[in-house]
C-alpha cells in the first residue's frame, strides 16, 4: 500500500494587487518509488519541503500532472531522473512518449480522467492504510484563500469554477471522484474527508 503526505498545501490568492498561486503538492512512497503529484510553481517552498522529507530531487521517479496550468506544472522539469506522466502518456528525458493505461508503473496507483477544469485532466488513485482511497483531484475541486471549504457533497457539486472549460464534464468529473474517494485533496486547498 501507498503512504501520502501533503508536501505543499496549495494556494490562490491576491496580495499586494498581484495574484499568487501554486497547486498543492503530494509526496507518493509506494514499492520503494518516490512520486511527485503536480510540484507547482513556488520553487522555495517544493525545495524546502522536499529536504524535509530527506529527499533531493534525483530521488523522484515519477512526476504526474493533473494538467498543464503552470501553477500545478512549471516545476516538472526540476527531476532529473523522473519521469513524467500526464492523463494518458508517460514522457522520458530523451523524447520516448508512451501510453501509462492508467497506471503508474510498478505500483497500483491509477490515473483518471477528469476533464472540465481544463481540456486534458487526471486524478490520482491512491489506495492508503491511513486515509483509505485518496484521490488527488487537481483542480476538478480547488478554493481560493480565505474562501470556506464547504466539503458536504452537495456543496462540492455546485462549487464555481470560475475557469471552467467544460462545465458539463467537471460535473461528470466530480461525480466519478465523489463515488470513489474517502479523502480527497484539492488543487489549491485542504486535503478533506467524504461523508458517506
Ligand atoms: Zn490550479
Amino acid at each position: 500500500m501507498a503512504e501520502i503526505k501533503i508536501l505543499i498545501e496549495g494556494y490562490a490568492k491576491e496580495e499586494d494587487g498581484s495574484e499568487f498561486a501554486s497547486s498543492t503538492t503530494t509526496l507518493i512512497r509506494e514499492n520503494g518509488l518516490n512520486i511527485i503529484v503536480d510540484p507547482g510553481m513556488n520553487r522555495k517552498l517544493l525545495f524546502e519541503s522536499l529536504k524535509k522529507e530527506g529527499l533531493s530531487t534525483p530521488d523522484i521517479n515519477y512526476v504526474i500532472l493533473t494538467h498543464y496550468h503552470l501553477d500545478h506544472s512549471l516545476l516538472a522539469g526540476v527531476f532529473e531522473n523522473a519521469k513524467i506522466l500526464d492523463d494518458g502518456e508517460i514522457y522520458s528525458w530523451d523524447g520516448k512518449i508512451e501510453s501509462h493505461g492508467g497506471k503508474v508503473p510498478g505500483t497500483a496507483i491509477e490515473i483518471i480522467k477528469t476533464l472540465g477544469h481544463a481540456m486534458f485532466h487526471c486524478s490520482v488513485l491512491v489506495e492508503t492504510e491511513k486515509f483509505g482511497k485518496v484521490v488527488i483531484s487537481g483542480d476538478v475541486f480547488w478554493w481560493r484563500n480565505g474562501e470556506e471549504q464547504k466539503t458536504d457533497k452537495e456543496s462540492l457539486m455546485k462549487h464555481e469554477d470560475p475557469y471552467v472549460k467544460n462545465k458539463e464534464q467537471l460535473m461528470e468529473s466530480r461525480r466519478k471522484i465523489l463515488e470513489i474517494a474517502d479523502y480527497i485533496v484539492p488543487g489549491h486547498g485542504k486535503m478533506f474527508k467524504i461523508e458517506k
